[in-house]
């Protein structure tokens, strides 16, 4: 079943092809990360006009790159949400018409659900490509029910039980901000621009990368800053609200030297979060990258922990991430370092497919359609959307 993917739900434009839920015919994605860039974050209004001007060609682009026409294309699937009401509407309205006039089955898909879906992908392009499965089963490389997966984006840090498909138990969820949101506001603070996590990962490693040759290990440069840590014991609840505050405290030593910062502000030696380390000590103000070393440690080390715990206590063989900050190495290979002692397998998508793409979204569709389920057309966005947790 060939399917026909589309993605809008925030500054992202994407389509893509993608055949049986798991081989990439084509994956188009027309990002606004410029334009943001200039605002510190998304400014809905103008990600929504983008959405419309970007969505016809960006459609067109990945029919052209798989070399199909819609004869080919068996069903057409967009998200419609969670996400931004505006940007939503452009994916959903021009699924939505595409469908009805190509006379082709649609279906509406949960942006979420697409995260955990892009496991399933394969960076596959040639032909001839595996003969159409019947129902949809096991095939070679999916990962294996029943798995924790690590919803960690822009707008969601969970931990989710997943015991088949569709069967979604909700383990624990950010009682305030998300990872990816987190990282994106301390970024701005730091003057390391928008989107903040791939910045923030950048000056951790020239932290890291200038420590090692200096001092000896990693793990020293990575507590210079030793920030706290909301372990929410008993729960597998997150809370990022409390590091990023301190960080906000630290990054106004880091763009004020002492002397300049003004009475009664909280500057870096007033603080109460530790500094260790000579370099630290050394310097009058805070070393930027340094600081982003320290804050990523404290968002990984809680992530990965509690992930473990999740996957020890109900006995899983395989972890799965999903989201924007899977595509960070520092949780990949620590979260490798909790499981792989327990023989717990770990898996993730492609860099690309971990940030919004509109393949996940073809993907997730097709083990819905292929049960017969379609959307009508009177289908609506619904921006506050969460994963269809069973009560
Ligand atoms: P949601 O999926 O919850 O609706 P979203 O679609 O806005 O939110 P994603 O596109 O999944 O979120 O992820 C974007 C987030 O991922 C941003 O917060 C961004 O900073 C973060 N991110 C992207 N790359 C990395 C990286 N290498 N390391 C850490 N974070 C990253
Ligand atoms: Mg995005
Ligand atoms: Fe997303």
């Amino acid at each position: 079943m060939l399917v026909l993917g589309i993605e809008s739900s925030c500054d992202e434009t994407g389509a893509a092809l993608v055949q049986d839920g798991r081989y990439l015919r084509s994956n188009v994605v027309a990002s606004q990360i410029e334009i943001h860039n200039r605002y510190g974050g998304v400014v809905p209004e103008v990600a929504s006009r983008h959405q419309l001007s970007a969505i016809i060609p960006v459609v067109e682009t990945a029919l052209a790159q798989a070399s199909c026409s819609w004869n080919d294309i068996d069903a057409i699937a967009a998200t419609y949400g969670p996400g931004l009401a505006g940007s939503l509407l452009v994916g959903l309205t021009a699924g939505k018409t595409l469908a009805l006039a190509r006379h082709l089955p649609f279906l509406g898909v949960n942006h979420l659900e697409a995260h955990l879906y892009a496991n399933w992908l394969r960076p596959v392009t040639s032909s001839p490509l595996p003969a159409t499965e019947d129902g949809g089963g096991y095939e070679e490389g999916d990962p294996l029910f029943p798995l924790i997966c690590l919803v960690v984006s822009g707008a969601h840090s969970e931990i989710v039980l997943v015991r088949d498909h569709g069967d979604y138990q909700l383990l624990g969820r950010t009682r305030d901000d998300a990872a990816g949101e987190a990282l994106d506001k301390v970024a701005r603070v730091l003057g390391l621009g928008y989107p903040g996590g791939p910045a923030i990962q950048r000056m951790a490693q020239q932290a890291e990368d200038t420590y090692v040759q200096q001092h000896s290990t990693v793990k020293k440069a990575r507590n210079v800053y030793r920030l706290p840590r909301a372990w929410l014991r008993g729960t597998y609840d997150f809370s990022f609200s409390g590091v990023k505050t301190a960080m906000l405290h630290l990054a106004e030593g880091a763009t004020e030297t002492p002397q300049t910062v003004e009475a009664g502000k909280p500057s870096i030696q007033h603080s109460r979060y530790t500094r260790m380390g000579e370099q630290a000590a050394q310097d009058g103000a805070p070393d930027v990258a340094l600081l982003a070393s320290g804050f990523q440690e404290a968002i990984v080390d809680v992530l990965s922990v509690k992930t473990r715990m999740a996957a020890q206590e109900h006995h899983v063989k395989q972890v799965i991430l999903a989201g924007g900050v899977a595509a960070n190495v520092s949780l990949r290979a620590r979260l490798q370092q909790e499981l792989q002692p327990l023989g717990i397998r770990l898996s993730y998508p492609p860099i690309d497919f971990c940030t919004d793409n509109a393949a996940m979204i073809a993907g997730a569709a097709f083990f819905h359609l292929r049960l017969g389920e379609r959307h009508t057309m009177d289908l609506d966005v619904q921006p506050g959307l969460s994963l269809p947790f069973r009560k």
